[in-house]
């Protein structure tokens, strides 16, 4: 009997150390994306909650990273490496496809989503701020910055025209319910982000489909036109 005590004691020490050390972990989840870039908090702690995902399990910090490159269809990059593969199990599957010929899958999540849902912002030039975690090949994104074809790199979401609010995937106006649009704003990195640039020039390699988008769907090539750096 005295033995079973002493184990009990020994399990609820145990669980009271389980406890602290899973609040430490989610405390720095909150904090995390606070310092991350130019999005509003309520976005980045949308994120943060939507990261906690399973809290039994020591899940690795993620690390914030800068990648560059252009977001196509998975299939499409199979393709291109001449890697065969039957399109209906990896229908709709995006990957970023970086200068050094990496494919860096992206988790359709509340900003990974657009990629998914919007052929605007594929095949494209890019660069993603993401959480990265050890063993993931999967990032999270958690900004998106567009070039266009003069090179100027835009940060990019959607925006509601009537109600002045910022959306991050495809759909009627949370508020109006009326239709949003495609934004793109001429901006730098966050300066933390700056000095891990590594091809800015990412916008460089030949128009792209900026124009083919056509009119009324992008403001891209407004922006473009008049951006400076
Ligand atoms: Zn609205």
């Amino acid at each position: 009997m005295r033995c079973f005590k002493l184990f009990t004691a020994v399990t609820a020490l145990g669980t009271v150390a389980c406890w602290v050390s899973v609040s430490g972990h989610a405390h720095f989840l909150e904090s995390q994306p606070a310092a991350s870039n130019d999005r509003p908090a309520a976005a980045l702690g949308a994120a943060a909650a939507q990261d906690d995902e399973t809290p039994g399990e020591p899940a690795d910090e993620p690390l914030k990273a800068l990648l560059s490159g252009r977001v196509m269809l998975l299939s499409e990059a199979l393709k291109q490496r001449g890697i065969k593969s039957y399109e209906p199990e990896i229908k709709g599957q995006v990957v970023l496809v970086t200068p050094e010929q990496e494919l860096v899958p992206i988790v359709p999540d509340w900003r990974g989503r657009a990629f998914y849902q919007d052929e605007r912002l594929r095949d494209r030039a890019v660069e993603l701020i993401v959480n990265r975690r050890r063993g993931v090949p999967w990032v999270q994104v958690l900004s998106i910055y567009m070039f266009d074809d003069s090179g100027v790199r835009n940060i990019t979401d959607y925006w509601c025209d009537v109600c002045s609010i910022p959306m991050y995937e495809i759909k009627d106006c949370e508020c109006c319910q009326a239709p949003i649009r495609l934004r793109l704003r001429p901006q730098e990195l966050p300066k933390e982000l700056q000095n891990s640039t590594r091809s800015s020039k990412a916008g460089s390699k030949g128009p792209g489909k900026a124009d083919s988008d056509g009119p009324g769907k992008a403001n891209s090539g407004k922006i473009g036109s008049k951006g400076s750096p």
